[in-house]
């Protein structure tokens, strides 16, 4: 696993890696479900957030103590907008604002990003960089309505990411989660942990 040292940050959308580990990636931050905690607490794995600023404004207090049930806070933009094709000051604003502010609300500069919809260009993973980030994400299983989807095959891979959202069905979104990785012989693993 190499960084790009070009100047850009490094643009995954798996980890490559024979481990039996896999990625619980959670975007956004809209719906609050206050079942989070316990089940965060009762699973006890390592989870990534990215949050997006104008989600959890209102309330960035809720996302506090998850963390110290196992998850991480990273960078997912001020206000979510599709950054592929905008330019480099307007990507550099998004991003840097939403890395300011998450460390002012939580007190760790998040090292990690993912981009709103997962579109980007050569601007995005330059000002990622540049504003103190290692490395973007993409992702391998998407989750919604209880359900994981795979991009490809019907199991969870070594190294792959899941994405689910802070949504309505957010409890059932995650044992849906944990029982693929499960079922697939794998454990979750922090993202941070694996990027150099
Ligand atoms: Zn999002």
């Amino acid at each position: 696993m190499t960084l790009p040292t070009d100047g850009t940050a490094g643009w995954f959308s798996r980890i490559p890696t024979t481990q039996k580990i896999a990625f619980i990636t959670i975007d956004d931050g809209w719906e609050k479900n206050p079942l989070a905690l316990k089940l965060f607490q009762a699973a006890r794995v390592p989870i990534t957030l990215f949050l997006e600023i104008n989600a959890i404004k209102a309330d960035p207090g809720f996302f506090t103590p998850l963390q110290s049930a196992g998850a991480v806070i990273e960078n997912h933009t001020i206000s979510h907008p599709n950054l592929k094709g905008r330019p480099y000051a307007f990507q550099k604003q998004e991003i840097c604002g939403g890395a300011d502010q998450l460390a002012q609300y939580y007190g760790r500069r998040p090292v990690l990003f993912r981009p709103p919809g997962g579109t980007h260009d050569a601007n995005t993973l330059k000002a990622v960089h540049d504003c103190g980030m290692k490395a973007a994400f993409f992702w391998t299983e998407t989750t919604d309505h209880g359900k994981v989807f795979f991009q490809q095959g019907n199991t969870v891979q070594p190294g792959d990411i899941i994405l689910m959202h802070f949504r309505p069905r957010f409890v059932d979104d995650f044992l849906a989660v944990l029982k693929a990785i499960h079922d697939a012989g794998l454990t979750p693993a922090r993202l941070a942990d694996y990027i150099p």
